[in-house]
């Protein structure tokens, strides 16, 4: 059992899309990965190699990545595909609403779980880089907004909020 778990655990650290030191959400990662595996089977489609990679990717630690990141982390775990596939790969996986496009104003198209509890993002202005930020403080308010809205008769299926500002890094 032992070792079982620590082969499957080295295999995912090789494609560099997990902390190896925290145990408790490594299995549920590996949970909601392997839960993920079987919907996509039950609905009979396929799951080739650069499929379960992608999600792993996507699904560990709120991995924030552009199509092109994807690729060259794929070709860094020796799975070599070509860029249509890529695309062709995450429209499979945002029509089974595993992963989505984040709602962020940026040039290129990024994605993330779909999997993971609402949040928003917080952009670095000078290196671009954009962080995962929970909004537990907002939701009660921001479901009060939509049912104001609601009241004037639109149905509200999506919501914006952005933040900007430097990074550690680049302050
Ligand atoms: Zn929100
Ligand atoms: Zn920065
Ligand atoms: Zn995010």
């Amino acid at each position: 059992m032992e070792t079982k778990y620590t082969q499957k655990y080295s295999k995912t650290s090789e494609l560099g899309i997990f902390d190896e030191r925290n145990l408790v959400a490594y299995n549920t990662f590996m949970y909601s990965v392997e839960k993920v595996f079987g919907d996509i089977r039950k609905k009979g489609k396929r799951l080739t190699r650069a499929r379960k990679a992608i999600i792993k990717m996507l699904l560990s630690s709120h991995a924030l990545l552009t199509a092109p990141e994807i690729n060259a982390n794929l070709k860094k775990a020796g799975i070599s595909v070509n860029k249509t596939s890529v695309y062709r790969e995450l429209e499979f996986l945002l029509q089974n609403k595993i992963v989505q496009a984040v709602n962020i104003s940026s040039d290129v198209a990024h994605y993330e779980s779909a999997l993971h509890p609402h949040h928003h993002h917080i952009t670095c202005k000078s290196c671009g880089q954009i962080k995962d930020v929970g909004t537990e403080e907002l939701d009660s308010s921001m479901q009060k907004l939509e049912k104001r809205i609601e009241s004037l008769g639109f149905e509200v299926s999506d919501h914006s909020l952005e933040f900007f500002g430097l990074c550690p890094d680049c302050k």
